[in-house]
């Protein structure tokens, strides 16, 4: 798709960008480490980051608490990872239907931009049995357009997917971390959640805030686009939580175009008549 040139120039700038990225982060952690070492005498590191977040924010349900690990058992754990990728691709590899792959074997056509958030729990296999060729998944945490326009954009302007489709989901971290002011610790990690802007008292509200934020956003970058019909900015739960009260699991469509109004999406040409449809109200 890119020729020679271009590709060297993005290797290029990918590099430089990188570079600078890792050199602002390495300084900012630095700093915020020293101070965390300094005061974790006795401690796991992890732990005086989980106190200090509990301590900090009576009303963190546990979502942005980091993963505490057993040092002994880490080996086992990699271990175990990598024995199950490696077996699990032979499976892949056997299962493959050779006639399918040639398909796509030299051009990819995903019918939609799908951006989620990073959350591990928030998995495609939710909403798609397709497995290769339907989505050009970007993700990151919290969902949002503008820490991952470039990959965006790609989705959007060179794949030509008419949907993009914008999931934030129960119980995320990132907003959880924003809404309550929660200390992260860490510079990368601040500056990533920085322009997620949510308010109120419930984090299931700020959820939808944010996707709502997200597909305005989009609505702004991809207008002539979504003017022109050729693009559908779909805002969207996926509940793993039942926090919603709409089904364990399932996927509630929140906003179609930057429209909210439940009747609107249903009465929409592309949602009418859909038994499946669920929206937050
Ligand atoms: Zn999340």
């Amino acid at each position: 798709m890119f020729s020679q040139l271009q590709n060297s120039k993005i290797k290029f700038c990918s590099y430089f960008l990188t570079l600078i990225i890792l050199t602002a982060c390495t300084e900012r952690s630095d700093l915020k480490d020293n101070t965390i070492i300094e005061s974790s005498i006795g401690h796991q590191k992890s732990d005086i980051f989980r106190i200090k977040k509990s301590m900090n924010n009576p009303k963190n349900t546990g979502s942005t608490e980091g993963t505490v690990r057993d040092p002994a058992s880490i080996d086992a754990t990699i271990k175990h990872f990598l024995d199950q990728i490696l077996d699990d691709n032979h499976h892949h590899m056997r299962t493959i239907k050779k006639e399918e792959y040639k398909k796509f074997k030299n051009r990819q056509s995903p019918r939609a931009t799908v951006l989620m958030c990073s959350d591990s729990r928030v998995q495609t296999k939710a909403i798609t049995k397709m497995d290769v060729n339907d989505l050009f998944v970007v993700r990151n945490i919290g969902n949002q357009v503008i820490n991952s326009s470039g990959s965006i954009e790609f989705g959007v302007r060179f794949l030509n997917t008419p949907v993009l489709l914008i999931i934030g989901h129960s119980g995320c971290g990132a907003i959880e971390a924003v809404l309550y002011n929660v200390d992260v610790e860490n510079g990368c990690i601040e500056r990533e959640l920085e322009p997620i802007d949510v308010t109120g008292d419930s984090l299931n509200d700020a959820v939808i805030q944010n996707v709502d934020n997200q597909v305005e956003f989009a609505m702004r970058k991809f207008k002539k686009l979504v003017e022109q019909k050729k693009l559908l900015v779909v805002g969207a739960i996926y509940d793993f939580q039942d926090a919603y009260k709409k089904g364990l699991g399932i996927l509630i469509i929140v906003s179609l175009n930057g429209d909210k109004d439940p009747s609107i999406i249903l009465e929409s040409e592309y949602f009418k008549g859909n038994k499946n449809l669920v929206t937050i109200k």
